[in-house]
């Protein structure tokens, strides 16, 4: 393709820009997309009449001049609005330009395609999904490019579209090139966007601002005279200028403080670019103005010491000018000057190895990252465990609701989590989906930027397979509680069952025995058993029957049983006092709930038997003692206070070499917990054992239970009980 005399002018310009800015250039790269870009764009028209291809070229410009990053950069904005606009597709884009291109252009068209037809409500939603959806940050500075010309020319689309874009950008694009430290950008698109939102208070800032030019100008050179000289003496290195306040800040200001653009405007602002490499200098520079004005205490921010999120580094300073006027001082280097200006672009620039290796790169979109993760732990939105697991923004996808408001989800989760995140009664009804209007599976993998419908029925409930698929803490934890209800219900009916056949036929089982019966048919626990008879495997009648059979010695173990325990327990701390005295009192134990020491105890008179003692709690007691009236009278295990009392646990687990070991250790290391004795036998690979150790209180008991809990191989620990 032979280039006219203009397009040869424009390619020049742009290398020309390249080779200024930029490490390196591939400059045959950079003319094949100018060319390819000129010939795909020939037959489209820009909204002001101009061939469309002015606008990829400024785009490249902006990138090669603005925030010179890299030549595939530049090559990737002359081709961002190819696929989209014209006949051309990403595949050949890939076999002329190579991946990298093409999954950068490919990257600006996906995240240009968004915001379309979407109402903006959740703007932090917005920049956190784009983000996610971003792999290579070079996507974002074409997009970046791509806005400001769409801004710097909007004045020649309608007035509606104008509105549109200029909230858009607003809401979205500026804070989101704040957080990559594009100051410039961000101030550009901030008064673009403040001129189409608001044409009359922009024309009358810039109106009184033109006014006022003058006399703030004569003021600033009177201001800046003595601080000029005295820089001078110190040999440093500086450019010093009145600081352009940006029209939308002003502005910003006057409606926040709620004053008139006089007050705002009459805070002049300097700055002091040094051009050293010692960060130290601007506090001699700090120093140095101090001596010549007077500080205002509250208005000193160091950024060098402690930088903002996105980088930014300055001294910012008030003083008080001639005539008592309030001076802003900001104080930087001019590597600090660049990074406020042009961001993650300058950043690059200062890097030891300016060529642009893989490498590079890679600590370029780190730095990045660090940045957003910072600024969302700095928010303080989420608490830590969260901002760990999720800040990256990869591990995250943001959905749109039909209504068109954002839901964050985890990466890889699926309509099912959606539905939880909306409502678990949502989730729980949850029968179908509907993603970009299409019905869908519901393990479907959902992405960034889907919208999704659920579909529910009253009769649809969570099954076990959910749980295979959802990626959501909140779906699995929800699911699972579904779940355990309805296994808990049929264990529940289960045992219902057992325990009503139990008492048709007189029998006694306790706990243990109820366990030992289950494994001796196989089930695990008693859980299972139960279990199995809800589900009518098991013949109730010949399992009974069979026990029945068996000798009863058979059943006996080497195991404490509790009646001994009791004794034992009872005796070791020497009875119960009866209102507070130890002897001549005739007492016995209450077989109904059998207390034993430390449990809240009362005792209940009766008549030839003496005081029988029971558990406060006892329901037997509560009903005798409703009807007859008031026998009862105070009595309290001995020494509560400081001495300590027996008590016993039953402990099953699986059987394994040092199991014993394994359990007393963990006994004596809460506390130096005293065992009085320790018993352990075994049926098949299964163990139960009962320990009788000293507690101070229930609740010295009660963390002894929980650490056992804990140990390996240990399924079940009680406190001893009779049944
Ligand atoms: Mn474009």
């Amino acid at each position: 393709m032979i280039l006219t005399p203009k397009h040869q002018k424009m390619l020049d310009d742009l290398l020309d820009a390249c080779r200024k800015h930029l490490p390196a250039v591939n400059e045959d790269l950079i003319t094949k997309a100018f060319k390819f870009a000129l010939e795909a764009h020939k037959n489209d028209l820009r909204a002001s009449g101009e061939p469309y291809f002015s606008h990829p070229y400024d785009v490249s410009l902006i990138v090669a001049r603005e925030f010179p990053l890299d030549d595939v950069t530049v090559v990737s904005s002359l081709l961002h609005d190819v696929v989209e606009d014209t006949d051309f597709n990403l595949e050949l884009l890939t076999r002329e330009f190579g991946t990298e291109v093409a999954e950068i252009v490919d990257g600006v068209t996906k995240i240009s395609g968004l915001f379309r037809g979407q109402e903006i409500t959740q703007a932090e939603n917005y920049r956190k999904m784009l983000l996610s959806m971003v792999r290579d940050v070079r996507v974002i500075l074409v997009k970046f490019a791509d806005r400001l010309h769409n801004m710097r020319t909007l004045e020649f689309v309608n007035p509606e579209k104008q509105r549109r874009i200029a909230s858009e950008t607003l809401d979205i694009y500026a804070p989101f090139a704040n957080r990559f430290g594009l100051g410039r950008v961000k101030w550009e698109l901030e008064d673009l966007s403040f001129k189409y939102l608001n044409k009359e208070a922009y024309e009358e800032i810039a109106k009184k601002i033109k006014s006022k030019r003058k006399e703030r100008e004569a003021y600033i050179k009177k201001f800046t005279e003595p601080i000029i000289e005295k820089l001078k003496e110190y040999s440093l290195n500086f450019d010093i200028s009145g600081r352009p306040k940006h029209l939308y800040s002003i502005y910003r200001k006057m409606v926040r403080r709620n004053k008139p653009f006089e007050e705002i405007y009459d805070l002049f602002a300097i700055r002091i670019i040094l051009d050293t490499p010692n960060s130290n200098d601007c506090f001699t520079t700090l120093g140095i103005v101090n001596q010549m004005y007077m500080p205002v205490a509250d208005r000193f921010k160091d950024y060098i010491s402690i930088p903002k999120t996105n980088n930014y580094q300055s001294i910012h300073t008030t003083v008080v000018g001639p005539e008592g006027r309030l001076v802003e001082v900001q104080i930087r280097t001019q590597k600090m000057h660049e990074v406020a200006e042009k961001g993650v672009a300058a950043h690059w620039k200062y890097k030891e190895n300016k060529t642009a290796s893989e490498k590079d790169m890679e600590g370029w979109v780190n730095w990045i990252r660090d940045i957003f993760e910072n600024a969302s732990k700095e928010d303080g939105r989420k608490d830590l465990l969260e901002s760990f697991k999720l800040n990256l923004y990869n591990d995250e996808i943001y959905i749109f609701t039909p209504k068109g408001d954002l839901r964050r989800l985890p990466a890889k989760s699926t309509p099912v989590d959606y539905a939880f995140e909306i409502h678990s009664k949502v989730g729980y009804h949850c029968i179908g989906a509907k993603v970009n209007g299409k019905i869908v599976p519901l393990d479907t993998m959902l992405h960034s930027g889907d919208q999704v419908e659920i579909i529910t029925s009253k009769n649809q409930h969570p099954n076990k397979n959910w749980i295979k698929f959802v990626a959501s803490h909140k779906a699995k934890s929800e699911i699972r509680k579904w779940l355990n209800k309805e296994e808990e219900d049929i264990i529940n009916s289960g045992k219902e069952l057992w325990e009503k056949k139990i008492k048709k036929l007189k029998l006694s089982f306790n706990i243990q025995d109820v366990f030992k019966l289950a494994l001796s048919l196989k089930y695990e626990n008693q859980k299972y058993f139960y279990r199995a008879i809800a589900e009518g495997k098991v013949n109730l009648d010949e399992v009974l029957s069979a026990t029945k059979d068996k000798d009863k010695k058979d059943r006996e173990s080497p195991v404490l049983e509790f009646e001994n325990f009791a004794n034992i327990a009872r005796n070791d701390i020497g009875g119960v006092l009866v209102e507070g005295k130890v002897d001549g009192i005739l007492y016995s134990y209450a077989k109904c709930c059998n207390p034993i020491p430390g449990d809240p105890v009362v005792g209940y008179i009766t008549i030839g038997e003496g005081i029988k003692i029971h558990r406060k709690t006892c329901n037997n007691l509560l009903r005798m003692s409703n009807k007859e009236g008031n026998k009862l009278i105070a009595v309290n295990w001995p020494g509560s206070d400081s001495s300590y009392f027996v008590s016993g646990v039953t402990v099953m687990g699986e059987d394994s070499p040092g199991i014993l070991n394994e359990i007393s250790h963990t006994i004596v290391a809460y506390q130096n917990t005293n065992i009085k004795s320790i018993n352990i036998s075994t049926i098949n690979s299964t163990f139960e054992g009962s320990v009788t150790l000293y507690v101070k209180d229930i609740e010295h008991l009660n963390r002894i239970i929980d650490r056992l809990k804990k140990v390996k191989g240990v399924f079940s620990v009680e406190r001893f009980e009779s049944n």
